[in-house]
């Protein structure tokens, strides 16, 4: 878990959105890989093990994913796609989409990745955060970049957009508008990315 990324999590209990104040026990080049996040509001503790953090709700098993035998594009078409040019912010990959990590790092002039139920084998730091997580995504609204799911739990789905800066989301109206190239100015407005 990358120590900036820490900013952007909020409890995903029903209460309202609240920091999580991060307790690090072991931490190598800004990425936390043992510690503890703690919720002011409701006292729950969610504990990062090898760099990932772990808000799943032990009563739910599994999450209802895409198949993970599709092909993904290359990681420079994922990087554009995304629109992955520069470092700034950070960026979400839900699913099956976290097996291109590595290699997106590794290539273009990418922001740090969060990996949301990352593949088996995939491992944190450099770059790379990890949580685990109910449909309900622990993070601030609009707090990433740029969000890729495979998602096809609707709830899930609907909460990729709700953090997606890209997207902008109309309570009133119940729709989901295209909020244009924002994601970089709402990383600065929250002073991730610096
Ligand atoms: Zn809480």
């Amino acid at each position: 878990m990358f120590v900036e990324i820490v900013d952007a999590l909020r409890c995903p209990r029903a209460h309202e959105e609240s920091w999580l104040v991060l307790a690090a026990r072991r931490t190598e080049d800004r990425h936390v890989l043992e510690g503890t996040l703690g919720c002011p509001v409701c006292r729950a503790e969610y504990a990062i093990h090898e760099g990932i953090a772990d808000f799943s709700d032990p009563l739910v098993s599994g999450h209802a994913t895409a198949s993970p035998v599709r092909t993904l594009p290359p990681a420079d078409h994922l990087a554009a796609m995304l629109n992955l040019g520069d470092a700034l912010g950070f960026a979400v990959l839900i699913g099956a989409w976290g097996t291109s990590a590595e290699a997106l790092i590794e290539s273009v002039d990418a922001p740090p990745l969060l990996l949301v139920d990352p593949p088996a084998g995939v491992a944190m730091g450099h770059g790379l955060s990890g949580i685990r997580a109910s449909a309900t995504l622990p993070l601030a609204t609009g707090a990433a970049r740029a969000v890729a799911t495979d998602a096809v739990d609707p709830a899930r789905v609907a909460d990729a957009a709700r953090v997606d800066a890209r997207w902008r989301t109309d309570g009133r109206a119940g729709g989901i508008a295209r909020a244009g190239r924002s994601a970089r100015a709402g990383a600065r407005r929250r002073g991730v990315g610096r």
